[in-house]
């Protein structure tokens, strides 16, 4: 258990009134703890939100030795704030460590921290549809050497944004880009860790994409092109002829913890579901057959997005008539009420902060 050592901010700012569009509105404070190799992780504090300042010659500057989370917390008209699921993101979060040599937090230790961020901070927490507080802890290796080498010091820090849903407010579906030059990741690699070296790789994917019109990148496997993998902040499924198929977790894929809870929620409502590769083949054959039903994202910023047009080799593949099919609106709406304390919890996914 953490001693966190609290300073209040004494200048707090006005809550927002207007859109509050996605990670761009902070609020009053933050967590931090700091990690010395032969002390371990020390000094849990929560502090004003302000700038960082840290030596240029941190590591994390120059090999980006960094792993970080996404979650929520939600709240409802009554008031309740909950979290969704948080000891999924310690899990990873470790997972994430250990593939980049960073010490690992206990999980009990990671989801204190945010629960007492939260708590401290809980007026900002959003209650209307759609809006949420964002949460993304993450950790930099910061000591003060321009060597390849797992650093002797860290920050651990979590900052909190109240946030609309990533993509769509609306539930409206969104254009989809096959790339089939870039790739993300590849299996050995760091695919499945959520490492900001990721979301790199992927921008020149994601520009070529936003230049086409679309609002997101669908990756392809890294070594044949061949097999799909996922979406930029989104792990994808296909509903083909009454069944759900989603790329298996292979390596190079983020497991995603919505991806997990979509799954478990269509298995208990009779679908069958596959965890396999899909080829881009596979997919249009069954788009152009009438087999391919619906195809959406899932995500914590993304919830469920629907997908109603994949553009991929200068063709565009409409599906559900571009529209929101009926599975993802079932899911939107069970996982949004589950997440917000609207309904009953039958999994157990819910914390309230
Ligand atoms: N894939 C990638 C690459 C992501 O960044 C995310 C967002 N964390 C996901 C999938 C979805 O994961 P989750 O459901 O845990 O948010």
């Amino acid at each position: 258990m953490l001693n966190i050592q609290i300073t209040p901010n004494p200048t707090l700012s006005p809550k927002p009134t207007g859109a509050l569009g996605f990670g761009r509105i902070f609020t009053d404070h933050m967590f931090l703890m700091d990690y010395t190799d032969g002390i371990g992780w020390h000094d849990p504090r929560i502090v004003p939100y302000g700038p960082l300042t840290l030596d240029p010659s941190a590591q994390v500057f120059h090999y980006g030795q960094e792993a970080f989370e996404g979650m929520k917390a939600y709240k409802n008209a009554s008031g309740e704030v909950y979290l969704f699921r948080p000891q999924m993101n310690a899990r990873r979060s470790n997972l994430t460590n250990d593939r980049l040599c960073i010490p690992q937090i206990p999980e009990d230790d990671f989801v204190q921290a945010i629960t007492t961020l939260v708590r401290l901070d809980a007026d900002w927490v959003p209650s209307a549809p759609g809006t949420s507080l964002y949460i993304r802890p993450f950790i930099i290796a910061t000591e003060r050497f321009l060597g390849v080498a797992p650093s002797k010091t860290y920050l651990f820090c979590i900052i909190i944004s109240p946030s609309e849903m990533y993509y769509t407010s609306t539930l409206s579906a969104v254009s989809i880009r096959v790339e089939d030059n870039y790739v993300r990741a590849v299996k050995g690699g760091v695919g499945f860790a959520k490492t900001g070296g990721n979301y790199a790789a992927s921008l020149a994917g994601q520009k070529r994409a936003n230049a086409e019109g679309c609002a997101q990148v669908l990756w392809l496997d890294g070594v044949e092109r061949k097999y799909i993998e996922e979406v930029g902040s989104m792990n994808i499924f296909f509903k083909i002829k009454g069944k759900l198929v989603t790329p298996a977790l292979n390596g190079s894929i983020l497991p995603g913890i919505t991806r997990d809870s979509v799954i478990t929620l269509c298995k208990d409502w009779g679908y069958e579901v596959e965890e396999r590769p899909i080829s881009i083949d596979e997919l249009v054959a069954h788009q152009q057959s009438g087999a391919l039903e619906e195809v959406f994202g899932t995500g914590t910023a993304a919830v469920i997005t629907p997908v109603g047009k994949l553009c991929y080799q200068g063709e565009t593949l409409t599906i559900n008539s571009g529209e929101t099919g009926p599975l993802s609106k079932q899911l939107y709406d069970t996982l949004t009420a589950i997440q917000r304390g609207e309904c009953e919890d039958p999994y157990g996914w819910r914390v309230n902060v």
